[in-house]
């Protein structure tokens, strides 16, 4: 398997972990698969190595990721704000999973910053910032939990995964991969995906888990956004708006919305496909693409955000009645290098 980090880098994480006794280990807001199974596989490993360490997350995750071994025991700063700033504050070390700048982890931004002790990054996207004191980030990769994969072989070896932390990892690598349709094309992907199921993966079940896990209510926000989706085949984008209203009429519970904007990419000759979901002062946006129109490029340029080249995601600050007609002005813009993806 190809090593995608140096021996000083991992001189200097063992440097690191030999000082350490307690961790934190943050991710990103609004959590997904692979920010939690990532972060939960590490803290098994870090277990390991006799450091004990907490899981702390600004906001909650969603229902269909709370099977993960351990999930329970991560800290949500809004339910628990004191021992969310203890955890951090009493810290040896400060692992920042699945994001590449601090803005991403919101209110914990802060009580980072007042920190001393060494932040270590492990991250898998594009150009992280220089607020890390140990960066083990590689865009080219699938997901952050393959990363931590890498790095916990390097640490103690491929005997170390337990079916709980190998089910955690998995599940971060199969839905950043969207279910192994993207960011999976390289043979290292399926070696590990292979280990995995050795260390007794099963995943017709964890993928009914994670992907047959839905409300009712869900399934018809769903079909709300569906109808409700403006196609623009002479950009080759659709975009779908969603209101408060609509999250209000259909019971939104936070991660109903996930996989809404892989839809419109299903439309034959749709390159571009974008979700704005109102808030109460700002539209969150997620981007996607097929082939080789950037939306990371897009979402810093005009939408506050970043990713990846295929899936990224941005806030809009303009008003719900706003926001379409802003959007269709810059499909105009990009409406020559839409056409040749
Ligand atoms: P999603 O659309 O699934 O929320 O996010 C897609 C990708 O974009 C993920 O890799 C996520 O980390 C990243 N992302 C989502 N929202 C933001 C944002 O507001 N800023 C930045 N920089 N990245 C984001
Ligand atoms: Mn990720």
């Amino acid at each position: 398997m190809k090593n995608l980090f140096t021996k000083k880098q991992y001189a200097q994480l063992n440097e690191y972990l030999h000082l350490a006794k307690r961790a934190a280990i943050i991710t990103h807001t609004n959590p997904d698969g692979d920010a939690i199974g990532s972060s939960v596989a590490l803290s098994h490993i870090l277990k390991k190595l006799k450091i004990s360490s907490t899981v702390i997350v600004s906001n909650n995750f969603p229902d269909f990721l709370k099977w993960i071994a351990d999930s329970e025991k991560i800290v949500v700063y809004t339910e628990k704000k004191s021992l969310a700033r203890a955890a951090i504050k009493n810290a040896d070390v400060i692992f920042c999973l699945d994001f590449n700048a601090l803005d991403r982890i919101d209110i914990l931004e802060k009580i980072v910053r007042e920190t001393t002790v060494p932040r270590i990054l492990i991250d898998h996207h594009i150009a992280p910032k220089d607020e890390f004191d140990l960066k083990f980030s590689y865009y080219p990769v699938s997901s952050t939990a393959e990363l931590v994969y890498r790095i916990g072989v390097k640490l103690l070896g491929t005997k170390i995964f337990t079916k709980k932390t190998a089910e955690a990892l998995f599940c971060g690598m199969m839905t950043d991969s969207g279910m192994f349709s993207h960011s999976s094309s390289y043979p290292d992907f399926f070696k590990i995906i292979a280990n995995l199921l050795e260390c007794g993966v099963d995943k017709e079940k964890i993928t009914h888990l994670v992907y047959d896990n839905f409300s009712e209510n869900r399934m018809k926000l769903l079909g709300q956004a569906l109808s409700k989706m403006v196609v623009l085949p002479e950009y080759h984008a659709a975009y779908i708006l969603l209101s408060r209203n609509d999250l209000k009429q259909f019971d939104f519970k936070i991660g109903d919305t996930e996989g809404f904007v892989n839809y419109p990419l299903s439309i034959k000759g749709i390159v571009l496909s974008l979700l704005l979901v109102e808030k109460e002062d700002y539209l969150k946006m997620s981007l996607r693409s097929q082939g080789n129109f950037d939306v990371n490029k897009l979402a810093r340029k005009h939408f506050n955000g970043g990713g990846h080249k295929n899936a990224a995601g941005g806030k809009m600050f303009c008003t719900y009645d706003e926001c379409g007609n802003e959007i269709e002005k810059i499909f105009e813009k990009y409406e020559k290098s839409l056409c040749r993806s």
